[in-house]
């Protein structure tokens, strides 16, 4: 080592080559790309099919007995359905591709809807059950 190796490009050629040389063969499956492809395409869905509010008591899509945080009672919860985007998108294309007179379906299932659970006791909200 003379201190100029920063001028002298070639020779960390030379120290790269034995490198590679001197690792057994257990390198070789790194360089398969099909096995790193693999990988990642076969992740196992981890996610629920529904999200639920992760701050909030576990609620479902239907009234759910629960002890009520504000009151303190093991209530059934009250449920009120509150129109989203997603409630005006399933009309919208409920309207374009099948027929007008089905765009109101949305609005009267309670599938397209988030459902808000209230303590019928004391009129708190305990959470959202969204779609
Ligand atoms: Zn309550």
């Amino acid at each position: 080592m003379d201190g100029t190796g920063m001028t002298d490009p070639p020779s960390y050629d030379q120290i790269d080559r034995p490198v590679p040389a001197a690792y057994p063969h257990q390198q070789t499956p790194l360089a398969d790309p099909f096995k790193t492809a693999n990988i990642h395409t076969r992740e196992p869905p981890s996610l629920p099919e529904t999200t639920v509010i992760i701050t909030s008591p576990q609620v479902g899509p239907d009234p759910t007995t629960i002890l009520c945080p504000s009151c303190r009672a093991t209530v059934v919860t009250r449920l009120e359905y509150e129109t989203t985007t997603k409630t005006h998108l399933c009309a919208g294309l409920l309207c374009l591709f099948l027929c007008w007179p089905c765009a109101f379906v949305p609005y009267c299932s309670t599938a397209c809807r988030d459902a808000n659970h209230y303590c019928p006791n004391c009129g708190s909200f305990i959470g959202t059950y969204r779609k």
